[in-house]
């Protein structure tokens, strides 16, 4: 479908949990996280009830988020059964990759098309600085296994942080080189916690690729459902992307909506409006009244973010980034 903007929206990141076995520093607290009662969080039946629906008004693309995914119980169910549902034709997963390894087998027979591994440093003491808790080697052997499947596209997700994991910029971007993935580093938005840090400027980071692995070359075919810009370097199998949602905003093609783990539809990550599903799936409105309600909720998406605007707005979002399903 279209929205107001005549932006047409085809994409959903659907957060199928708030909990995660990580505590990336820009994303949750240490301690005293407020997790969404188990009795809140959307069931497997409520959400392929809901993608169902989503189909309908022609959403074809669903990505699987979190939280950390893996940590839901048989994620490979929910998958096959997403699949199966007629006019969705690509489910991807976002995931830290710890329990990859262990899953990958399962998650590809239930017809997974694509994995993003967020992996902040090889590095493991640099990882654990950021993770807090994270051990590096289980995420590699992850995306090891993983690229052993040669129709499943991996994609390397990674935040860089000034004076944190700045000096693993080039590693990361070397494993498009040495592995048939591709690397996408990603700004680091001022929300929840990422407002109290300083991340990486695309033009810096670019700079210290170039001036290290020579010029990127602006590779303009498509390569998934986002925004990132990819470019090629020479000798390298796989592609380097920039996804910068604050400096070089995406607003005007954006393609996607979200689903928190607790069923609210949000259209914006910035902002807090949207729609409650669950409330209106659990007070039994009909497939009718419901499908309406995404119909009209994803019809008025907001034109744009205004990360750079000082107290910009009122709706602004105020749950941390694992509440909000990145
Ligand atoms: N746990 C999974 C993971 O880490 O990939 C999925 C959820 S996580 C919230 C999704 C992505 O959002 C990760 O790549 C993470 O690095 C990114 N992220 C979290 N907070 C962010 C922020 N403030 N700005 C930019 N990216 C952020
Ligand atoms: Fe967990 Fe992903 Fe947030 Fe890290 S970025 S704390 S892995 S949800």
């Amino acid at each position: 479908m279209f929205d107001i903007y005549n932006r047409k929206i085809d994409y959903i990141r659907i957060s199928v949990t708030d909990r995660c076995n990580l505590r990336c520093i820009y994303c949750m607290p240490e301690k005293g996280v407020q997790s969404v009662d188990n009795k809140d969080i959307l069931s497997y039946e409520e959400i392929i009830y809901l993608c169902e629906n989503f189909a309908k008004i022609g959403i074809s693309k669903i990505k699987i988020t979190g939280g950390e995914p893996l940590v839901r119980d048989n994620l490979a169910y929910l998958i096959k059964k997403i699949k199966s549902i007629q006019g969705i034709n690509n489910v991807t997963l976002t995931t830290n990759g710890i329990l990859l390894e262990e899953q990958i087998d399962s998650l590809v027979k239930s017809g997974l098309d694509a994995v993003n591994v967020s992996i902040d440093s090889l590095d493991e003491i640099t990882y654990k600085s950021i993770t807090r808790i994270g051990d590096v080697n289980k995420v590699i052997r992850g995306i090891d296994k993983t690229l052993e499947y040669k129709n499943i596209v991996v994609k390397i997700n990674c935040v860089p942080i000034e004076g944190i994991n700045d000096k693993q910029i080039l590693d990361i971007t070397k494993l498009a080189k040495n592995k048939n993935l591709s690397v996408r580093f990603i700004e680091l938005m001022p929300i929840g916690l990422g407002k109290k840090i300083n991340g990486m400027s695309e033009e810096k980071i670019k700079k210290i690729i170039q001036e290290n692995y020579g010029e990127l070359i602006v590779y303009n075919k498509p390569m998934g459902n986002g925004p990132s810009n990819y470019y090629s370097l020479e000798n390298f199998q796989g592609k380097i992307g920039f996804i910068s949602a604050v400096n070089h905003k995406f607003c005007n093609s954006c393609n996607r909506v979200r689903i928190t783990a607790n069923g609210f539809l949000k259209t914006c990550l910035q902002y807090n409006e949207g729609q409650d599903l669950k409330s209106l799936i659990r007070s039994g409105k009909s497939d009718e009244e419901i499908n309406e309600v995404i119909k009209k909720t994803i019809y008025n998406k907001p034109k744009e973010n205004r990360f750079l605007e000082q107290n910009c707005c009122e709706k602004l979002e105020q749950n941390i980034m694992s509440q909000i399903g990145g």
